[in-house]
């Protein structure tokens, strides 16, 4: 900010806005259909449910909810998302080694705050999560890019990483990955672990949207794995989130971690936000202790299952072999690449900027990566337009390309 003459912290210096904030002012325009943001459609909230919980809640223990709470967490939520985890496979995990954390974006910021010096080396997959990249930027890390295929990020290149350059930690989405939409396969999900164990290197799993599968259940979760693995939960963080499941609203996330990490998270939290909000910890446990999610949860892999389908049925009749992308099989995402067929332009910000003028939105891919970006890709959400408005604003994209 060259004009400031404001004393801000170096360590802004290392950030940019995201070139994502300048699309989405865009996104206002009447009669645009938005394929660009990480939201879940508010209209598959359980209102209902939620109202329920938080009436619940504020009746048999308003003396809780509404007070200030313990930062570690509220304990019957502590305790619903140890049980929640265990449902997935995920064993011996005990309440008292989860924090409670405002969004899972709080987690990655305390692992930011905890872990990351200025020059601290950090692996990242090529593409991730944009607002990861920045958060450690913020903390000074520098960050190296691990390549993704289809079957997640590639073991053999990581291992070669981690050698060179002896990383604070590796951050993976391994399920149903933002941006990527992908998976990371059974057999490397094992080969991380070890490396894990092998390069004394801590690994952090951020799985919000691991619960949002089509039809079949993905791998099991690192976090699930890693009892398979010996060892390797001592070098495991993994970071979940209420967000894509039942409402981001609420603010809830949590992490599971080294004790030791989790004691220095809890500090650097208190003097952050001192708790999650306890009313929203208090309804989220009502919520979960009243047997809803199975219900929310598979109302939710429904709506947004038929919706990848049509996003992707009507891309590939619509834009033929203009644009290459592999099958979503849960999440948010089609993560696509234009190929540049027939002379159609390759580059997915132009693309964008010609598909705004046709009234469609979505984002181009180059900003989820932390180095050499891939020009061509772009990142399309099926979440929030029902699925006759996915179809129109395939179509829009036909037109625009
Ligand atoms: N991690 C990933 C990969 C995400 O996509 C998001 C939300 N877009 C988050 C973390 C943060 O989610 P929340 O803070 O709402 O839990």
């Amino acid at each position: 900010m060259p004009n400031s003459n404001l004393p801000f912290a170096q360590r802004l210096d290392n950030v940019e806005t995201s070139a994502i904030r300048e699309l989405f002012k865009l996104l206002g325009k009447p009669g645009i259909i938005s394929f660009a943001g990480g939201f879940p459609d508010s209209a598959m909230f359980d209102v209902t449910g939620i109202a329920a919980a938080a009436n619940k809640a504020l009746t048999e223990e308003p003396g809780s909810a509404l007070q200030y709470g313990a930062t570690e967490g509220y304990e019957p939520l502590r305790k619903q998302l140890a049980a929640f985890m265990a449902q997935k496979g995920v064993q011996n995990v005990a309440p008292e080694q989860l924090i409670v954390t405002t969004g899972s974006q709080q987690a990655l910021d305390l692992i930011g705050k905890t872990l990351i010096d200025p020059g601290s080396k950090v692996i990242v997959e090529g593409p991730t999560f944009l607002a990861t990249i920045q958060c450690f930027r913020l903390y000074g890390a520098d960050l190296v890019s691990a390549p993704i295929d289809a079957d997640g990020v590639q073991v053999d290149e990581l291992e070669e990483l981690i050698k060179q350059h002896k990383p604070k930690f590796i951050y993976l989405i391994p399920t149903f990955g933002n941006p990527s939409g992908g998976l990371l396969s059974l057999e490397r999900r094992k080969r991380v672990l070890e490396l894990a164990v092998k390069y004394q290197t801590l690994v952090v799993e951020d799985d919000p949207y691991g619960d949002l599968y089509f039809n079949a259940a993905p791998p099991p979760s690192l976090l699930a794995l890693s009892h398979e693995v010996p060892g390797s939960r001592d070098w495991l963080v993994h970071c979940g989130s209420l967000s894509k499941v039942l409402s981001p609203g609420l603010r809830v996330g949590w992490m599971v971690a080294p004790a030791e990490l989790l004691a220095r998270a809890v500090m650097c939290k208190q003097f952050s936000d001192a708790h999650t909000s306890t009313f929203a910890q208090a309804t989220a446990a009502q919520y979960l202790a009243g047997g809803h999610m199975p219900a929310t949860l598979a109302r939710v892999r429904k709506v947004y299952g038929a919706r990848a389908k049509t996003m992707c049925d009507a891309l590939r009749s619509e834009l033929g072999d203009a644009i290459d992308f592999v099958t979503p099989q849960g999440g948010l995402f089609v993560w696509a690449r234009l190929t540049g067929a027939n002379g159609k332009t390759k580059d997915g910000a132009t693309f964008a900027r010609q598909a705004i003028e046709k009234g469609v939105a979505f984002v181009p891919g180059a900003p989820f990566y932390c180095a050499n970006p891939d020009l061509s890709t772009l990142r399309l959400s099926f979440a929030t337009a029902d699925e006759d408005r996915i179809r129109e604003g395939v179509g829009r994209l036909a037109q625009a390309l």
